[in-house]
């Protein structure tokens, strides 16, 4: 990985870079015309690179990298077109959406009506007494909310739950209340709600330990060839957007074989590093396994806790009330401070990553304060600490993750896609949110995610938030965070990669590194940062592969 030659032939490029050892053999791949981004500060920009074993092996301009092309070479003409490092979604859900593409109703629709229809023809479809489920339903995207009664016209005779596409809420018919023996009179669980309208009926929209009610009672059916299945088709889908890693952020074994499973056959595109939720994590000890273990596609990441619930759904646990709920609602804690601190004692002390979800304020000063406590009783060299989505910050708490060193996962859309819900926050404390200018300012390295089906795993799409901090009505929600379109690119890369121990395997475009790449249609350098996301990709390439092509 040093450099041959040193001749400055164009702007920002420094010259050929390239593998030592594998100079001499004859390049399976050479790309070139190219207009490359490496993000490869020893040379940031590049025409063609040659690729061989399913690595970057030169990097730099035409003529040195075509002169290493044999005759069994193939060379693909770019035609000038603008060429990103792979992206990588560092907090996913990918398998387990992939299985709801395979068997439930897709509700991202912009009206009840067609909502309905759609789950009254899956209804005819299904046996009578099971239950017919929707799911990637938005509140924000239908004239007005989901309920009960929508449901039960659409299908009153077998139970329905509808999902919300933020994953921690759902809407449900009365079938499937009269099934759960909930009425008006039911208490809250205990990290949970049952909504109820102004007379106290039951609006059917129930929240977090409230949808488990529901979800513990529908029988899963999904076999061993659905999550194979589930985890090709999602790869498929994230590839023709220009991901080419994704992170599993709440693996159970189950999913993690559907990666292994899709591999084998063939048919994964993308790579995958899957944090294991809690509840299967003595499981995986038992296995002897912890973080890092696997290859380059399909390998194990840290350990998933969550400290509270979710923006989208306003469940996330916040110092100050939401502006318009009332009764100074400030959202829900989903574990106590003693559980994360037992497990994550525990995972840490067996050599796993810590990668708990927090969102609110107080949810992350909780969760700061128990990796505070087990990096001073078990120091670790490099332990990587991530806070998954870590949504709403102050400064105080910005220093502290500083001192630690903790990895945020923030989401990276959610201003352009969720705006609907930012007015649940306000002008002021959206400053705080998705802070991606204060977290770079203060040396910290965030990544990028969609959270998908959270939000769409579409990088075009996060580089348009991230530098606009504009919704897709025109409202600007924390104009002080907006960050260039070179930094949003890199947090969507290079921090992607380094957030799961990978940063010498991919992230960038130089040799040496995993040949995944993203060809788009146009230049997003020269594009107005209001339009990025109508840049099309044109193709994927991952592992020297094209995994997608328009
Ligand atoms: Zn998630």
């Amino acid at each position: 990985m040093r450099p041959l030659s040193r001749r400055d032939f164009m702007q920002g490029m420094s010259g050929l870079l390239a593998l030592p050892l594998l100079r001499s053999q004859e390049p399976e791949t050479v790309l070139y015309n190219g207009t490359f981004t490496t993000l490869d500060q020893a040379q940031p920009q590049a025409q063609s690179v040659a690729i061989s074993g399913g690595r970057f092996v030169a990097v730099g301009s035409n003529a040195e990298v075509l002169l290493l092309a044999g005759a069994r070479t193939q060379k693909v003409d770019l035609a000038f077109k603008s060429v990103l490092p792979g992206f990588n979604d560092a907090h996913s859900h990918p398998v387990a959406s992939g299985v709801e593409h395979l068997h439930k109703v897709a509700c991202d629709l912009d009206s009840i009506e067609k909502i309905q229809a759609s789950l009254h023809a899956r209804a005819q479809q299904t046996p009578p007494g099971e239950w017919v489920l929707g799911f990637l339903y938005d509140d924000g995207k239908t004239p007005r909310p989901l309920n009960r009664h929508d449901l039960d016209q659409a299908v009153p005779d077998r139970p329905v739950l509808v999902q919300h596409r933020g994953g921690h809420t759902a809407f449900v018919n009365s079938r499937a209340l009269h099934l759960a023996q909930v009425n008006d009179q039911t208490p809250d669980p205990a990290g949970g709600r049952f909504e109820h309208d102004a007379e106290g009926h039951l609006t059917g929209f129930v929240g977090d330990a409230a949808a488990k009610v529901f979800l513990r009672l529908i029988p899963d059916k999904n076999t061993r060839e659905d999550y194979r299945q589930g985890a090709a088709l999602i790869s498929k889908l994230f590839t023709s957007k220009g991901v080419t890693s994704a992170c599993d952020a709440d693996a159970s074994p189950e999913d993690v074989q559907g990666y292994q499973d899709a591999r084998d056959a063939g048919e994964l595109r993308m790579r995958l590093y899957c944090h294991i939720s809690a509840a299967s994590l003595d499981h995986f000890m038992a296995a002897g396994i912890h973080t890092g273990f696997g290859d380059e596609w399909v390998r194990i990441g840290g350990v998933k806790q969550y400290a509270d619930g979710s923006i989208s759904e306003r469940t996330a646990w916040l110092s100050q009330p939401y502006i318009g709920i009332p009764n100074n609602y400030v959202g829900l804690q989903l574990t106590s401070r003693e559980q994360l601190y037992e497990t994550g004692r525990k995972a840490h002390a067996a050599g796993w990553q810590l990668a708990t979800h927090a969102n609110g304020d107080l949810a992350i000063d909780r969760i700061l304060g128990v990796y505070e406590q087990i990096q001073k009783e078990l120091p670790k060299k490099d332990p990587r600490f991530r806070i998954e989505h870590c949504t709403l910050l102050t400064d105080t708490l910005i220093q502290r993750m500083r001192a630690l060193q903790v990895i945020p996962a923030p989401f990276s859309c959610y201003i352009y896609f969720h705006g609907d819900v930012m007015h649940f926050y306000g002008q002021e404390r959206t400053q705080h949110m998705f802070p991606m200018r204060s977290f770079l300012d203060a040396g910290l390295r965030p990544t990028d995610s969609s959270d998908y089906t959270a939000s769409p795993s579409d990088p075009m799409m996060w580089l348009q938030s991230q530098l606009t901090r504009t919704d897709m009505k025109g409202n600007v929600w924390g104009a002080n965070q907006k960050i260039t379109l070179q930094e949003a690119i890199r947090c969507g890369t290079v921090n992607g990669a380094y957030a799961a121990f990978e940063e010498d395997l991919k992230g960038s475009i130089q040799p040496g590194q995993l040949a995944d790449l993203v060809v788009l249609a146009q230049d997003p350098f020269k594009k107005d940062p209001s339009e990025l996301l109508t840049i099309q990709v044109e193709r994927t390439m991952v592992g020297g592969r094209w995994k997608y092509e328009s």
